[in-house]
């Protein structure tokens, strides 16, 4: 059998309230497109299993495969499996390894399971059991007279890697060809530059396809060609990833990298470097996102969080005379940060940070305003930013950016690297 088309059944009560925002449709809907299926309808229902049913008949009369999300937990509104198992004609018997899975976390993590938790073992007679390493409920699939019923749990962090690991190659294997992709990722440019320089290749690209997402302060494109065999992937991507580079390279900061701090972490780890980080207005945001790395103890040596005049002086080693006469935000400032947590660490690179995120102008300088300062003997670099959001999340969203501005800096930095001098 061959997959048609897919239809995309959100369920629960608080999406249908806008007491949530549905991510996960946005989600499956991508990743559907990438496997080359068709969709044309998305739909939520609460949490009630008659609506259930109808919407579910609905979805099946105009597409043959039709994924769910939520209502798979414990508690007495999860409904999902037992109502859609029972559309199916099919019972819920307890499914052994899902069971021991659940044991297992319940015993590591001390908490008691009780019998309601049993219940997420349970599965469809029959069914695809898909794993959840990140939380209690298994996912699973139901295939039935050329029709597929795919139920997925709701919580992100769980559905997300469910349908990356589990349900794309369950998927796959209808299709007839087989999805490879590379994601390049870029950053200080936004997604609509970023499309505009790209835009004759991403609309006439059919294989392979070029698609952007964009993340807070940072755009990824995916380029994904569509093969019989794996192996002829690499012809088929290396002239788009040629272009990509020709138009925006000086963006792009890794390939199949995740992120700029695991970017960082890996070009650092390369030439044996150190960086240390002097943040005043991301707090020490860097320094989490960089500890978030597996391998950081061995590239990063220290973080400062030096928030006060007072603390920027004696920790830091920036001049009193600095202050006074430019600032806490200059870019004066920024550098002597850097240089100060250099010569303190003996790191190789040093980073400092120095801004304001608002909600209020400080020293007279304006809201977003973040100095980024790089030092090491072979590269010094200033960076100034001027952020310009200026909702309710903007001091969030200041600091995110300006954490990812030094880790952008110091991967520069690392990059410059001429390499020990003889
Ligand atoms: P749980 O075991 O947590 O009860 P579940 O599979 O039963 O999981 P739901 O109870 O329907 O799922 O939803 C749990 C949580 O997952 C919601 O409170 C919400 O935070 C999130 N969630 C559910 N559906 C969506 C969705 N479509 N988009 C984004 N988040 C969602
Ligand atoms: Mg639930």
């Amino acid at each position: 059998m061959k997959t048609r088309s897919a239809e995309i059944l959100c369920i629960g009560t608080e999406l249908l309230m806008g007491d949530i925002v549905n991510t996960n449709a946005a989600y499956i809907a991508r990743r559907l497109a990438e496997l080359g299926i068709n969709l044309y309808h998305q739909s939520v229902v609460g949490d009630n299993p008659q609506r259930l049913r109808d919407s579910l008949a609905i979805a099946f009369s105009r597409a043959d495969t039709v994924i769910t999300t939520g209502g798979l937990g414990p508690t007495y509104d999860d409904l999902t499996k037992e109502t859609i198992a029972a559309c199916f004609g099919r019972k819920l018997t307890m499914h052994q390894p899902s069971l021991e899975a659940l044991e297992s976390r319940f015993a590591k993590s001390g908490r008691p399971m009780t019998e309601n938790n049993r219940k997420q073992a349970m599965m469809p007679e029959g069914c695809t059991v898909l794993k959840n390493p990140n939380g209690t409920a298994p996912g699973c699939a139901i295939e039935q007279d050329g029709r597929i019923a795919i139920m997925l749990p709701g919580p992100p962090r769980e559905m997300e890697p469910m349908m990356d690991h589990e349900v794309m190659p369950f998927l796959q294997k209808f299709q007839e060809y087989r999805l490879v992709s590379r994601n390049l990722h870029f950053f200080g440019i936004g997604e609509s530059a970023l499309e505009e320089k790209l835009h004759a290749l991403m609309v006439s690209s059919v294989n392979p396809t070029v698609a952007p997402y964009a993340k807070t302060g940072e755009v990824m494109l995916r380029v994904t060609a569509r093969v019989k065999e794996l192996s002829e992937a690499d012809a088929l991507i290396a002239p788009a990833l040629e272009k990509i580079k020709e138009a925006a390279g000086e963006f792009l900061y890794g390939i199949d990298v995740g992120d700029l701090q695991t970017a960082l972490v890996r070009a650092l780890s390369e030439r044996g470097l150190q960086v240390a980080l002097a943040e005043s207005c991301t707090g020490g945001m860097t320094a989490e996102r960089l500890t978030g790395v597996p391998g950081a103890s061995k590239v990063f040596s220290c973080g400062l969080c030096c928030y006060s005049n007072e603390m920027k002086e004696q920790l830091a080693g920036v001049q009193q005379d600095t202050l006074l006469r430019h600032g806490a935000i200059s870019e004066q400032t920024a550098k002597e940060l850097a240089a100060g947590v250099r010569r303190i660490s003996g790191a190789d690179i040093g980073i400092g940070i120095t801004g304001n995120a608002g909600p209020e102008p400080s020293e007279g300088k304006e809201v977003g305003l973040v100095y980024i300062a790089a030092d090491s003997p072979w590269y010094q670099q200033t960076f100034t930013l001027h952020a310009a959001r200026r909702d309710d999340d903007a001091r969030n969203y200041i600091r995110t950016v300006a954490s990812s501005h030094a880790l952008n800096l110091a991967l520069r930095a690392c990059r410059a690297y001429p390499g020990k001098e003889a």
